[in-house]
């Protein structure tokens, strides 16, 4: 029995399934998860003491790559005069006036704990500033699981949301209406039915939680467009994205600006954080300034908050977004060759250093039910095999994958040469 292997029967006597989140229980893919005890770079060092190279980094944050000295640094040296004071810091100021500067529409930012808490508060405010209850979301997407935000879709164009768990009321629920990702006339068509019942659409702009799956051209623009005609708000979730497909994110990215925009993830350097900020006048709707209620007692946490600068100021540096860019083409174009050598039916989507891949016969993935058509079980193959190669990719085929800034050409040479020994057994 391998080290994960009892640590993993030990933990679920105490913690539900031995994990405290779901997808890190390898349900997807079958087998035992990894027990990590260290991080450096780009490498993850099981309880074993085997290295992989990594993929998930945390499920993004780590776009330095594990323990940057300047971000250990920074949290060493904050931790030192205290954990959390439940009271207003400068630290807070300098990362709020950082974010926005940088953000696109960000006049007023506030911080939370995580990424659920940021989309849970925007919907909130959403629907205070408008005095409106629906909220229109893609199947697929996903924005943490706060109620609203937790609902299905069944089938058809347009559908009254269906909770994805017990415990999401039935009676909130059929407050969120559930599109098709990319589906510019389903968008139309929803906000020619119900637009003056929207207080606000959220999306992600780069679709990362159903594997990686971009906006085709107009798909954002439509959202804006139809949010301004409708007087509903445009919240983009920029939770997995921000600070990871650009500097200024999705949004500078693809030219479209949200009302409301959420952060978490690598804004906070792998520490727990998540933000939401956007227009002045929204944003002044929030207590103490306004109405609409949202707090935290460790809110703007100051080690968080410097670790999230420190990661800040490495990513501020000219050229970084690029030369993450170019090592993702390389092992997207690398890993797209060695399939079509092997004749494995195999796609690919990537923006800027998210990407994703995909066992099946189509050209192009756009939406969720193309992404839950592929060839899973072949997916589930593929992982073990490079799992077993010294490379952690997501435990699960509708999981986005992240290069980091310390992935070497090595690296991506090794994850390559695995790959090409994988795909010989698919
Ligand atoms: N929004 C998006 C786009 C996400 O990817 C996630 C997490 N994967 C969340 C929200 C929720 O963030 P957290 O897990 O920090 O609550």
């Amino acid at each position: 029995m391998s080290r994960s292997e009892q640590m993993f029967t030990q933990a679920q006597k105490y913690i539900p399934g031995g994990v405290n989140s779901p997808v890190r229980a390898f349900k997807a893919v079958g087998g035992t998860p990894v027990f990590f005890q260290k991080a450096k770079g780009a490498h993850l060092f099981d309880v074993d003491d085997k290295r992989y190279i990594d993929y998930v980094q945390s499920w993004g944050p780590m776009v330095l790559g594990h323990a940057h000295p300047d971000v250990i640094a920074a949290v060493v040296d904050k931790v030192q005069h205290g954990l959390s004071f439940g009271a207003p810091t400068e630290i807070e100021t300098t990362l709020a006036q950082e974010l926005t500067q940088i953000m696109p529409g960000m006049d007023l930012v506030r911080f939370v704990n995580s990424g659920t808490e940021a989309t849970m508060s925007a919907i909130r405010l959403a629907r205070g500033v408008t005095g409106r209850d629906k909220i229109i979301k893609f199947e697929g997407c996903y924005h943490g699981h706060s109620d609203s935000l937790l609902i299905k879709a069944g089938s058809g164009a347009l559908t009254m949301g269906v909770p994805s768990s017990p415990g999401v009321p039935e009676s909130l629920a059929q407050h969120t209406v559930t599109l098709t990702y990319n589906d510019i006339a389903g968008v139309e068509q929803a906000f020619a039915d119900i637009g003056d019942q929207v207080a606000g659409v959220i999306v992600e702009p780069v679709a990362g939680n159903m594997n990686c799956v971009p906006p085709v051209p107009g798909f954002l623009q439509c959202l804006r467009a139809q949010c301004d005609a409708h007087g509903a708000l445009l919240i983009i979730d920029e939770v997995m994205t921000g600070f990871r497909v650009g500097l200024t994110g999705a949004q500078g990215h693809y030219g479209v600006t949200a009302d409301i925009t959420t952060l978490g993830k690598v804004m906070g350097g792998g520490m727990p954080v998540g933000a939401f900020g956007g227009k002045r006048e929204v944003m002044e709707q929030i207590a103490p300034l306004g109405p609409i209620y949202q707090a935290g007692t460790l809110s703007g946490n100051p080690v968080a908050m410097a670790a999230g600068l420190a990661n800040l100021q490495h990513v501020k540096a000219e050229g970084f977004y690029e030369t993450l860019s170019v090592k993702t083409d390389t092992l997207i174009h690398g890993l797209t060759a060695l399939a079509n050598d092997a004749g494995i039916a195999f796609t690919t989507n990537h923006v800027g250093s998210m990407f994703g891949v995909f066992f099946t016969e189509e050209a192009k993935i756009t939406n969720y039910q193309q992404v839950m058509a592929c060839d899973i079980p072949r997916f589930n193959k593929f992982f073990h095999g490079m799992l077993k190669r010294g490379v952690y990719l997501a435990p699960a085929s509708y999981e986005a994958g992240f290069m980091s800034a310390a992935h070497s050409s090595d690296d991506i040479d090794q994850t390559l040469q695995a790959a090409r020994e994988v795909f010989a057994t698919l």
